[in-house]
This record gives C-alpha cells, sequence and structure tokens, in this order.
C-alpha cells in the first residue's frame, strides 16, 4: 500500500502582526523522504506516529512536502500558494510513478493564509481538484482546530488530538493512518457527519491523558 504524506501546519492567530513569510517558512520546511524521515522518526508528533504506524501496517510512506510554522498571524498569499502548489504537485509525481492508495495529511486545522481563512479546506480543495473523489484522504489535526464544511467535505477522516498539552500527536497520527489503511482495504468510504457541539471550550485547561507504555516520550516539534 502506498500512501503519500505532507501538509502546512499553522496555528494562525488572525490578529497577529507576525506573518508567516519565505523566511520563517524555509526554517521549517522538510522536502522529500530524506528531510523527512530524519525529522520525525522516532519522534512523538503526529509524522512520528505515521512512521511508525507506516512500518507496522507495511506501508510505504511517501513524504512531499512539510512545514510546522511557529504560532503567528497569516500567512502570506503568495507563500502559501507557492507551497500548496509544490505539495499537490509532489503528490500527483509520487501518483504518477505509481498509482497511491491514500494521501495523509499532518496539519493544524486552525490555518489561515491571506485570501484564505480555511487554509486546511484550501488544502483539501487543491489536493481534490488535481486527484478526484477516489482517492482517500485523511488528515491529522490539532487539538483546536476550525473544522469547516469544506474539510469535512474534501477530507475521508479527521482526526485531532484530545489532550491539552498536546501530548497525543502521536497517537493521533497513528489513528489516522490506520483508519485510513482499514477504509483503503474495505474498498468504501465512512460516513461523514459536521456536528457543532453546543459549548465553547476555554483555552486554558489540562485533560489528563494515559501515554500507551509503547509510545515514545511526547515532544514538541
Ligand atoms: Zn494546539
Amino acid at each position: 500500500m502506498r500512501i503519500a504524506t505532507g501538509g502546512y501546519a499553522h496555528e494562525t492567530n488572525s490578529f497577529g502582526s507576525i506573518q508567516v513569510d519565505k523566511q520563517i517558512l524555509l526554517k521549517t520546511l522538510r522536502r522529500g523522504k530524506e528531510a523527512y524521515f530524519r525529522s520525525f522518526s522516532g519522534v512523538g508528533s503526529s509524522n512520528g506516529g505515521l512512521i511508525d504506524e507506516a512500518r507496522e501496517l507495511d506501508i510505504e510512506l511517501i513524504p512531499t512536502l512539510r512545514a510546522t510554522m511557529i504560532p503567528c498571524g497569516p500567512s502570506k498569499q503568495a507563500v502559501f500558494e507557492e507551497f500548496r502548489d509544490e505539495m499537490v504537485e509532489l503528490l500527483w509525481q509520487a501518483h504518477c510513478e505509481k498509482p497511491l492508495d491514500g494521501i495523509a495529511l499532518c496539519m493544524h486545522g486552525a490555518g489561515v493564509a491571506e485570501g484564505y481563512p480555511d487554509l486546511e479546506g484550501e488544502i483539501l480543495r487543491a489536493v481534490r481538484s488535481k486527484f478526484g473523489r477516489e482517492i482517500p484522504i485523511g488528515i491529522a489535526l490539532d487539538l483546536h482546530g476550525n473544522i469547516s464544511p469544506e474539510m469535512v467535505e474534501y477530507a475521508d477522516i479527521i482526526c485531532g488530538y484530545k489532550c491539552y498539552p498536546h501530548v497525543d500527536g502521536y497517537e493521533t497520527g497513528r489513528t489516522m493512518l490506520k483508519l485510513l489503511h482499514d477504509m483503503i482495504l474495505r474498498g468504501s468510504r465512512y460516513g461523514k457527519a459536521l456536528v457543532r457541539l453546543p459549548w465553547h471550550i476555554a483555552p486554558a485547561f489540562c485533560t489528563l491523558c494515559h501515554y500507551t507504555p509503547h509510545a515514545p516520550p511526547p515532544q514538541f516539534h
């Protein structure tokens, strides 16, 4: 099974004065297989979880383009668009080399770029417009994403962290890839629904977390 991965993870404060420019992006950009595995192998993040789950399920994981920005103001439009277009192109190249079975993206869920108030929805829309409806797409997100109707429409699986502090990114990456793997094997999509719950979660809170004995220690990356 071949699953490609990538993602533009940017927790955005749309009131923030510092924008993601090329300099900020380049500090965190990981392009291709070697840079990805060197950065995320053994790391307790969603990408680290993807790597271990892929190994366990005998999935060929194909990294394309990955960036995790510091939380700040919106990304500059040209910077975001350049990233989006290159990531989609690299996904497509991987597909042309040998057909992909799925796409697994790790993002934040509260990303904003100039001209794109729903950054994740835009990335997913761009991937779908290149690949069509056939290919299953899973995404792993942070705890406090803004889940849009477009994200639900374009993605087949959305998994978010459950813990604050975010110590379950690793498990979230693994869960998302496992669900994607199982969906591909069963050959049909899961049902989807977007339900907005009638409460608001205060930002300063903690959850009790239980680590699985096999999970590596959490690291923020
Ligand atoms: Zn968060």
